[in-house]
């Protein structure tokens, strides 16, 4: 099958009522209320993948738990088992809407957990509300933002005591309480439509700020949060890294043996009160592994736009990347799997030939051209050694 020359946009996200079509079968994303799975349901999601997908589980940068490989005469029946489970809303209005990503650090009853609830109910009663595909709610509110780095365009943050509401992009915000949170991010999303930030139905928070800045009634300091997610123990239990964010069905059904599972959007999957989890296939637990420093999209063949293989290279090169220098492999300029710039970026522009960009995203200018995957596995230090 022949592959487009320049990555098509969809502007929208898959759920799992609303599947995705991919090179290996349906794409099924479920967002699990408030990010969290019981044992149970970890369990039985797990036998769904292994029965109706490929047996792998994806979790997504926006703390989604994805299955892939779904054929589309089976997804009524995987739908109505995910119903059975609590995992999947009534239609996929609801399901767009309710985009929500929970800091994975909240605690039971914790204001981080009661405005999470009251954003979903909230958005749950706005059938009215129209948003992009893609646009996300972020709840950071524990005494320093976690998520910043995470793509929202409304986030409702903490600073100690105080709680802010703020357009992505801005740096300004709106002081709120544990009690209007809710609403005023709601008014957040009439204020973006109504100032045409979605025109045809696309767009980001964050590109209408840069147009025409946030609301006049923003203005106060923006609490500021650096935190960088590492496998190991953290607040709530054990954080454990999965390698380009898959988990085998069966390595899930096994976690679930440690405790209830939190999804968290650093590719990582959060087991409350565990402490001891031991090496299974697929995780990484040591904050040192060099895999936590690539990033590989699905690419070839599970990508129809993926113009080449990518995940079994970025594993080969991981263990020759300087301490600290992050890789992103990608098979396409689309760059789904990061976003953002990379030290080095190796873009797939055919079967077998990538193009290397440094300190750029997927689609920027590259530095060299035409390597093979052959190339950059006998000499490595292409990578990083300057031109
Ligand atoms: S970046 Fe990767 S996953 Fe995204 S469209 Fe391109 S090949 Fe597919």
């Amino acid at each position: 099958m022949s592959t487009p020359a320049t990555p098509k946009v969809y502007g929208w996200c898959p759920g799992a009522l609303r599947p995705m079509m991919s090179g290996d079968g349906l794409v099924v994303r479920i967002r699990a209320p408030l990010g969290r799975l019981s044992p149970a349901q970890a369990r039985a999601v797990a036998a769904l993948s292994e029965r109706f997908g490929n047996g792998v589980l994806d979790v997504s940068a926006r703390a989604n738990l994805q299955m892939r490989g779904v054929r589309p005469e089976a997804h009524a029946e995987l739908i109505a088992a995910l119903q059975q489970l609590g995992l999947v809303d009534r239609d996929a209005a609801l399901e767009a809407r309710r985009n929500i990503l929970l800091t994975p650090f909240w605690r039971d009853g914790d204001r981080s957990h009661r405005i999470a609830q009251a954003l979903s109910d909230a958005l749950a009663a706005a059938s009215d509300l129209r948003l992009p595909g893609k646009f996300g709610f972020a709840v950071d509110a524990g005494d320093t933002p976690v998520m910043q780095d995470i793509a929202a365009d409304i986030r409702i943050e903490g600073a100690g005591a105080d709680l802010s509401l703020r357009a992505d992009g801005a740096d300004v915000a709106l002081p709120v309480t544990e009690d209007s949170a809710a609403d005023a991010a709601l008014a957040l999303a009439r204020w973006f439509l109504e100032q045409g930030g979605a025109p045809e139905g696309r767009g980001r928070m964050h590109r209408l700020i840069a147009r025409r800045g946030p609301p006049a009634s923003h203005g106060a300091d923006v609490a500021r949060g650096a935190y960088t997610a590492t496998p190991g123990l953290a607040a709530c239990g054990q954080l454990v890294a999965l390698e380009f964010g898959q988990i085998p069905a069966d390595t899930f059904a096994t976690l679930a043996e440690f405790g209830r599972m939190r999804l968290t959007p650093w590719r990582m999957l959060l087991v409350e009160d565990a402490h001891d989890i031991a090496s299974l296939p697929g995780l990484i637990l040591d904050a040192t592994d060099p895999r936590l420093q690539v990033t590989a999209c699905t690419g070839a063949p599970g990508c129809l736009q993926a113009r080449a293989a990518t995940r079994d290279l970025a594993r080969n090169l991981a263990p020759h990347l300087p301490a600290g220098t992050r890789l992103h492999v990608s098979g396409c300029a689309k760059g789904c799997a990061h976003p953002k710039p990379a030290d080095v970026t190796l873009t797939a522009t055919g079967p077998d030939t990538f193009d290397l960009i440094r300190n750029g995203r997927a689609e920027a200018r590259p530095a060299l051209t035409c390597l093979t995957a052959r190339a950059l596995r006998a000499a490595p230090d292409v990578l990083t050694k300057d031109p």
